[in-house]
């Protein structure tokens, strides 16, 4: 049955109270709670069924036909919530938020918070990244974006020009889960995002137009800026329905101000997860991660995906561990202390909003607790941003916060003694009143003569007199007891005299409970008085925690400090790959990366295997850790500061956009050589083998001198193609070099070692030999091999700059030989294949 078909009229209230609310959060599942259940009616039970692997029900709510329903318990609702959000749902939590047994009437219902992609806050989260939630603002001519962490408050915002591509780009590049678009926006935006990218899409116009919040874009200009900020803060509002005051003042993103790259640069350099597993382990950011805070973990991982370009700051940061390297005393000294501070952005985010507990705030406590110290051990490094101590804030924990404080805030005990005078009272009530009920025992004993009598408590009956059945017949009627409960060896009974004690302590205890939650309260308003002075604290304290792990992983991988200069050029000796040297088994082969004198351009060569992708990443990632502030894995390094880094390498199929090999290639190629500037870097890795060799060929050399003659960036060339070692000649910014390798009894060893020159030999057959292709296939590779070099001698070699395009009818056969061998997978075909295979390649040979 579905919701539209239903006949109001006969509705039963509660029923109908749930339409009117499922028909304001037409899009989202309703948790709506009843009892001790969440309960999913209509169309939602039979998604949530399907989804949690539910059962279905039916509720009787006055229809013919029962309504569809499901249910989970109140209690271990969260998982369930965890699994719809992570599927994309979003999902509204309805409360009673009258209590059923003493309202009069339905219970009053409604949704207290949405949870979305975008806007979960609780433990759950992965502590060592954000969570961002952002919004694409169209306004006819260019785009407004921004995007928060709500967890953290982190708040940022830009404008950017009016290019579909460009917007959607900014937005996978920066990892945003949720996105609100304004409903002028092109809907091919919206599924994109949607579609390729999984990400949450939600059209709305609305605008916060309320005043609590103008803190965050009060120091912007740009009243775009400031629109685009209200729109998704409008979002934000509505979905968390709560204090957000811990959202922080908004920062313009000043693309200026950082080494730009985007998502498949990040990939293919496998900065924060590796490309095939996914995984944090092997990455760069897992290397360089030996931060001891959740605030320095997610400060580094941002920090390798926006490294900067300023040198003054980027100096400031080696200082830093220069210093920390020869100071290992006070680096382990502050590694000690940072170990006791917890996550205080995420701690002041609860604070204003969310579940804050007793236990957070003694969290916070022990992280106020080493500030002092750690600011002393700044002012010893001369660091270059101070901390605040706060002290008044951590005195008022200290007095008031008990130290094994419960979970729960509803259960009283969290408050210490003597910080509240009327708290005090009460509770000298309830224990005088609790040694009286002591004293009854005693005296009850004496009077009756009875003595095993006890005095017990259970939440039934309250406080009663227990008797063994033995002594039952001892119980006289002048004892005024009133018999409660008969067990198998006892009896109960209650007297006017306990009841009357019972009803002070039970009076006092709720009314302590009571006061305890009101008196926490007040302590999280005062706390929430210093949220925007802990984040700023926060920050220096993650940036220092950062800095710290470098020096730790400077030390144990023995990296140097790199000088940077404004000369545009390239001096690295022994360079290592910092990730590759941890996880090989052999030695690692440091290799120079020179480019200076007017050299723009490396065209490396060699064998498959050789090294020559580990060679251009090594570059790559060096210059992302020097401009991140760290030092680098090599023996010395001379580099200039880099604006950009474009990537294409390795086959990446884009399975996301359904382009194949060869259009991502060329997709990533042109993204390059149109955003590049003279301070960018470019890796082209094998740039043109997605095609056929000549095809491919021709567009690797005419893109090679468009970035040498326009562009003028650092750019690394491997290549297959022997042939275009010859530019060299030409293109008098070019160098070749080559990757060596020795051959010794037809077997190959791979050196890894970068040498100045061209390799005139591709050494493909004997790594299709390596791959275990068939023995004949490999001979008559060979063969034929040796036909074309004499005959390639005797043409005198490969005239370069006239390179011929030839149609495809006159491929010359060892091109189509190369294509055919290419395409076997030797692990996939039988050897009758192999056979036929290898007759097929001997009649192409035979043709020509
Ligand atoms: P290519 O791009 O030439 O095909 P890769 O760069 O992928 O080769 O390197 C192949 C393998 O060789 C790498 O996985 C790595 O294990 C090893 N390797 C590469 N460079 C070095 C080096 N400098 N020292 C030691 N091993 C290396």
């Amino acid at each position: 049955m579905k919701r539209s078909e239903v006949d109001k009229s006969k509705l039963s209230p509660m029923m109908l109270k749930y339409l009117e609310i499922k028909e304001k959060y037409n899009d989202t599942i309703i948790f709506y709670r009843l009892g001790d259940f969440y309960e999913m009616f209509f169309e939602d039970a039979i998604l949530c069924s399907r989804e949690l692997e539910l059962t279905l029900t039916g509720r009787n709510a006055g229809l013919d036909e029962r309504v569809p329903m499901c249910g989970i318990p109140h209690h271990a609702y969260l998982s369930y919530l965890e699994k719809l959000v992570d599927k994309g749902y979003k999902v509204a939590i309805c409360e009673q938020l009258t209590d059923p047994k003493t309202s009069k009437g339905i219970v009053e219902r409604d949704v207290i918070q949405v949870v979305t992609k975008g806007t979960v806050i609780d433990d759950t989260l992965s502590e060592k990244d954000f969570n961002y939630i952002g919004n694409i603002y169209d306004f006819d001519y260019c785009y407004g974006i921004s995007y928060t962490d709500i967890t953290t408050g982190y708040f940022y915002v830009l404008l950017l020009e009016y290019d579909k591509e460009k917007v959607i780009k900014e937005i996978n590049n920066r990892n945003i889960k949720e996105i609100i678009v304004n409903d002028k926006i092109d809907r091919e935006i919206i599924s994109v995002l949607k579609e390729n990218y999984h990400i949450l899409v939600t059209v709305s116009d609305s605008i916060y137009s309320g005043s609590d919040y103008e803190y965050i874009v009060s120091d912007l200009q740009d009243i775009r800026m400031s629109t685009t900020i209200m729109h998704l803060l409008n979002y934000i509002l509505e979905t968390k329905k709560g204090d957000m005051s811990h959202l922080q003042k908004a920062e313009i993103v000043d693309l200026h101000k950082y080494l730009l790259f985007d998502s498949h640069t990040k990939r293919n350099l496998e900065l924060t997860e590796t490309l095939r597993q996914k995984e944090r382990t092997y990455s760069l950011l897992w290397l360089l991660d030996k931060t001891k805070t959740a605030m320095g973990s997610r400060f580094l991982k941002y920090s390798i995906e926006n490294p900067l370009t300023s040198s003054i700051e980027i100096n400031r940061r080696y200082d830093i561990v220069e210093t920390l390297l020869t100071e290992f005393i006070l680096k382990n000294d502050l590694q000690n202390l940072l170990d006791e501070i917890y996550d205080l952005e995420r701690l002041s985010g609860r604070i204003s909003y969310g579940n804050l507990n007793a236990r957070d705030l003694l969290q916070l406590k022990k992280s106020l607790k080493v500030l002092p110290d750690i600011k002393k051990l700044l002012e010893e490094i001369k660091f270059y941003r101070s901390i605040d101590t706060f002290e008044e804030l951590y005195d008022l924990l200290e007095v008031s916060i008990n130290e094994d404080a419960p979970f729960s805030i509803r259960e009283g005990g969290i408050i210490k003694d003597g910080y509240d005078n009327e708290l005090d009272e009460l509770r000298k009530i309830r224990s005088g009143s609790r040694d009286f009920i002591l004293q009854i025992e005693q005296e009850e004993r004496a009077r009756t003569g009875i003595k095993n009598l006890k005095l017990g408590y259970n939440k039934v009956f309250g406080y009663y007199i227990e008797i063994s059945k033995g002594n039952i017949p001892l119980v006289k009627d002048e004892f005024n007891y009133e018999r409660k409960q008969t067990l198998a060896n006892c009896e109960r009974f209650i007297t006017p005299e306990l009841k009357e004690k019972e009803n002070i302590i039970l009076g006092a205890e709720e009314k302590i409970i009571e006061l305890e939650y009101r008196i926490f309260m007040n302590i999280r308003e005062k706390v929430k008085t210093y949220i925007t002075d802990i984040q700023k604290t926060s920050k220096t304290i993650a940036l220092v925690d950062m800095l710290v792990s470098f020096a730790t992983v400077s030390e144990e991988n023995n990296y140097i400090r790199p000088s940077l200069s404004s000369d545009k050029k390239i001096e690295i000796k022994e360079a290592r790959h910092p990730v590759v040297e941890k996880v090989i088994k052999s030695e690692f082969v440091p290799n120079d990366i020179i480019m200076n004198n007017g050299v723009d351009i490396l065209l490396i060569t060699g064998p498959n295997m050789a090294g020559k992708s580990t060679y251009m990443r090594t570059l790559a990632i060096i210059i992302i850790m020097a401009q991140i502030g760290s030092f680098v894995p090599a023996k010395s390094c001379n580099i200039s500061i880099f604006d950009k880094i474009f990537t294409r390498i390795g086959a990446s199929d884009d399975l996301v956009s359904g382009d194949s090999t060869f259009m991502v290639e060329m997709k990533e190629a042109n993204n390059a050589i149109s955003e590049a500037t003279e301070n960018s870097l470019i890796l082209f890795d094998e740039l043109g083998r997605g095609t056929a060799t000549y095809d491919g060929m021709s567009l690797a050399q005419s893109i090679l001198e468009y970035v040498h003659d326009k562009i003028k960036a650092k750019t690394l060339f491997s290549t297959h193609y022997h042939e275009l070692t010859a530019l060299s000649g030409d293109l008098k910014r070019l160098r070749n070099v080559h990757v060596s390798a020795i051959e010794e009894e037809g077997k190959i060893t791979f050196l890894h070692k970068v040498k100045m020159g061209a390799v005139d030999k591709s050494y493909g057959i004997h790594v299709a030999s390596l791959a275990k292709l068939p023995k004949e296939v490999i001979n008559r590779a060979n063969e034929i091999l040796e036909f074309y070099e004499t005959k390639n001698k005797k043409k005198n070699g490969f005239k370069q700059i006239e390179l011929p395009l030839e149609p495809e009818e006159h491929k010359c056969s060892n091109d189509i030989l190369i294509e055919r061998l290419n395409k076997i997978n030797p692990l996939e075909i039988t050897p009758i294949q192999a056979i036929n295979i290898l007759y097929e390649l001997k009649q192409i040979s035979d043709k020509k």
